[in-house]
């Protein structure tokens, strides 16, 4: 088991502000407060680790060097405000809609855990001591899947997907407030 504490990010709709099928840096906006909410969480002692569902490659609407701009793009941002991102995974896939080899039946498209897993074992994380924040049912669940402590956010797609929020999950208006939940939950 790891030893390093983490939180896990969903990316649109989380941390940036969400944007259907989100492909250019000059459509990447962050949610109010996102970049000094993040700085807090690595000051505490957090990796930060960007966990995002990215079918749009898989469905050929963008490719993935136009991924890797929009996330330098966002590192580069964040950097500034002192909060690097320790590590960044997506999934390419879907199991109907994708082309080629990206439609498959993968094990890193939250809901399920694989991206989390993998984090744990490149960075050494511990997973119940860890976090998942995001704003859909899938994230919660992925947080879940992987063993996670799990906190929904009600921007992106929150509220729409709130009344199926299993009982238990916290839930926050947004990440600098699940930033606060955190903290207060990790005893920091
Ligand atoms: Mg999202
Ligand atoms: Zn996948």
């Amino acid at each position: 088991m790891g030893k390093r504490k983490a939180v896990f990010l969903d990316r649109d709709g989380t941390i940036n502000v969400e944007v259907q099928y989100l492909n250019a840096v000059a459509d990447f906006q962050f949610i109010p407060g996102v970049p000094r909410a993040l700085q807090r969480l690595k000051e505490a002692g957090f990796l930060l680790v960007v966990v995002t569902n990215q079918s749009g490659i898989g469905r050929g609407y963008y490719d993935e060097a136009a991924l890797e701009a929009v996330h330098e793009h966002m590192h580069a941002e964040l950097a500034q405000a002192g909060a690097a991102i320790d590590a960044c995974y997506f999934c390419p896939h879907h199991p109907e809609h994708a082309l080629g080899d990206y439609r498959q039946e993968c094990a890193c498209r939250k809901p399920l855990p694989g991206m989390l897993q993998q984090a744990a074992l490149d960075l050494d994380i511990d997973l119940a001591a860890s976090f998942m924040v995001g704003d859909k049912l899938a994230d919660v669940e992925a947080g879940i899947n992987a063993g996670c402590t799990p906190l929904m956010v009600l921007t992106g797609y929150g509220s729409a997907h709130l009344p199926r929020c299993p009982a238990g999950v916290q839930v926050c208006p947004d990440l600098p407030a699940a930033v606060e939940a955190i903290l207060a939950l990790a005893g920091l």
